[in-house]
């Protein structure tokens, strides 16, 4: 989509701390992270939001938590643990229409988040 902030990180028409990809997945360094280690891992297909995706994206989504969870081991956080959100929606905090897992680490983390 060519106004879509993340399509472009994946193009590189915008830059950005790229850690990984492959043809599904994209992962890069959260630009104002909100923890010591704040990654994002997109879809590189364009997928506005959980809120409208279906079936035929399960296997994407599940890849998403999947590389997620391996980037927090390789980095030596998942020991200690760290949490994976997926915002849906503006009262979530959807700032970005590219559907996007954060992946958070380095800290503890508070629960419920706000
Ligand atoms: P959300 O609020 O769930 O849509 O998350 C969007 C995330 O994208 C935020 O954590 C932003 O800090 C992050 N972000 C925005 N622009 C960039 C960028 N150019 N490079 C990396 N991360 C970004
Ligand atoms: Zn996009």
């Amino acid at each position: 989509m060519s106004d879509c902030l993340f399509c472009k990180i994946r193009d590189g028409q915008i830059p950005a701390a790229i850690i990984f990809r492959d043809d599904d997945v994209l992962a890069f360094k959260d630009i104002n992270p909100k923890a010591p280690f704040h990654q994002l891992v997109i879809p590189t297909r364009h997928l506005a939001s959980l809120a409208t995706a279906d079936e035929t994206d399960a296997a994407l989504l599940g890849k998403l938590m999947l590389v997620g969870a391996r980037l927090a081991r390789e980095s030596g956080l998942a020991e200690g643990g760290f949490r994976v959100v997926m915002n849906a929606g503006a009262d979530a905090g959807q700032s970005v229409l590219h559907v996007h897992l954060h992946v958070l680490a380095g800290r503890v983390l508070a629960w419920p988040p706000g």
